[in-house]
């Protein structure tokens, strides 16, 4: 922060007051008697503002945030997508925000009929039976589906089955999910081609197989297209097979990971279903399976009884893994998923997925000649890898180089160094909510860093050059993040 920015502890000036409050008429208790008088400080040294400099903080804070709504965020693998403001405006109806989840579900009906199609939906578009909403992030649903597969071999007395084969290109999550769930973790390389090398899996599977976990299109951008030989070799060993879904919007309207062969999958519904994606807040990873695995699905069920009409929480499920989230999940999430989907219908599903497929490949041949492309000749699905192998070799620019770079552009950077099996990886996700002018505003700035990759490298290596702060060291900021602001009094000492 610059210094002459004064943040809101430096803005403090004794007895400055940001609220007027009406003197209190009851009676008051003490303290102490209430919480304990070693739980009470003597002094609590917030800063004394007003409320023009509360705001006037915040907002400056917020200026800082690079955001959806403020610029092309072409992070790969994350789908940062527009967030459709009249999602806000039925997440915030009053019948909505002011539920409370231990209100009976007589008075809730409504809420829980949007919860009810809201899983029915999911499940067609995935070519799935049965959806629950309960996990928070796409990683949880990993867990989840971990467990349902755990408990289904246990149910059927297949007690060997220890072992779960994950692709070298897969998300990171994928294995933590399975080896936090008791597994092994059986790690299988690409082909040349950056897909699912089918001799690689057949001698990787075998009796002791629980699941196959699988991205598609996969971490390179790519349509895995054996993909039903796949699903055939995985269900011959005994094995499930599992989908990482988190970008399901190549996917949309176009075909289901159902009819593929998989067995269980994952949304995120804050990439493809245009929730928003929040700092470590409420998300949901809403989780789809077949018939054979609905009996494991979290406790409570919502359903319906076709006769009454009426909806309830069904908690009567003996095979269920339990609950792995308070009550019923992030439900105002759900609220703007389903308006979402509800205000696309399937034709708009199917034109976000053709449009980001389409955007991505605009990208590509846009920029295969200034970058080479890692895979995904020729053709990629909604995301294209570049590798900066070139520009390193020529120059020693590196793919961090050039993010460091976009931003003094003002773009956000691509996802960096992942998928791993791509060195130097820059991997571009445009999504289909951007314009073509976007789009070849974007493809310019990419193209003149190439030529100043040749020209004048230092430039790249030592950007970004106007931002609020320059190159961190990216080890430091992230093993020891430090969120606390030390206040720094001024002329309102703290009384001690
Ligand atoms: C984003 C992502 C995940 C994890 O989702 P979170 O909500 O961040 O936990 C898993 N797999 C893939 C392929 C992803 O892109």
């Amino acid at each position: 922060m610059d210094s002459h920015e004064p943040l809101i502890f430096e803005m403090s000036r004794a007895e400055r007051r940001g609220a007027n409050l009406p003197d209190c008429d009851v009676e008051r208790t003490d303290p102490a008697l209430l919480l304990g008088a070693a739980n009470l400080r003597d002094s609590l040294p917030l800063p004394e503002v007003s409320e023009l400099d509360v705001v006037r903080h915040f907002t400056r804070l917020s200026q800082r945030n690079y955001a959806i709504d403020t610029g092309f965020y072409p992070l790969g693998s994350c789908t940062m997508k527009y967030n459709p403001r009249i999602n806000e405006r039925t997440a915030s109806l009053p019948g909505f925000a002011g539920l409370h989840p231990l209100q009976p579900v007589e008075t809730a009906q409504g809420a829980l009929e949007l919860i009810y199609l809201l899983q029915q939906h999911l499940a067609d578009i995935c070519g799935m039976y049965a959806t629950t909403l309960q996990p928070s992030a796409g990683a949880h649903g990993e867990l989840l589906s971990m467990m349902m597969i755990k408990a289904y071999h246990a149910d059927r007395g297949d007690t060997k089955r220890k072992v779960v084969v994950i692709p070298d290109s897969a998300h990171g999550t994928n294995p933590a999910s399975a080896a936090s769930c008791g597994f092994k973790v059986k790690g299988i390389p690409s082909n040349s081609k950056g897909c699912t090398d089918l001799e690689q899996l057949k001698a990787a599977l075998g009796d002791d197989t629980a699941a196959l976990m699988l991205t598609n299109p996969n971490t390179v951008g790519l349509f895995e297209s054996d993909i039903t030989e796949i699903c055939r070799l995985v269900h011959e060993a005994g094995g499930l097979v599992y989908c990482d879904g988190a970008n399901m919007n190549a996917m949309l309207g176009l075909t289901r990971p159902g009819d593929m062969g998989f067995d269980v999958m994952h949304f995120n519904l804050h990439k493809t279903f245009s929730t928003p994606h929040g700092g470590g807040g409420p998300g949901c990873g809403a989780v789809s399976v077949k018939q054979l695995l609905e009996p494991y699905l979290p406790i409570p069920v919502v359903g319906k009884d076709e006769q009454s009409g009426k909806y309830a929480f069904d908690h009567a499920r003996p095979k269920s893994i339990g609950k792995i989230h308070s009550f019923y999940g992030a439900f105002l999430i759900a609220v703007r998923a389903y308006t979402y989907i509800r205000a696309l219908g399937p034709k708009g599903l199917r034109a976000v997925g053709e449009n980001a497929v389409i955007n991505a490949n605009y990208i590509r041949t846009q920029l295969q000649e200034s970058y080479d492309v890692a895979y995904g000749n020729p053709i990629c699905m909604h995301e294209v890898v570049l590798t900066a192998s070139r520009q390193k070799q020529r120059s020693g620019v590196r793919a961090l180089d050039i993010s460091k770079r976009l931003m003094d552009y003002g773009i956000h950077p691509p996802t960096n160094y992942f998928p791993l099996i791509v060195p130097e990886a820059l991997m571009i996700e445009p999504t289909e909510t951007e314009s073509k002018q976007t789009l070849d505003h974007f493809i310019g700035v990419m193209k003149k860093i190439a030529v100043e990759a040749i020209e004048c490298p230092e430039q790249l290596k030592t950007a970004p050059h106007f931002t609020p702060v320059s190159r961190l060291d990216e080890t430091l900021a992230v093993k020891s993040l430090d969120l606390r602001y030390e206040p720094l009094f001024t002329d309102s000492e703290p009384k001690q």
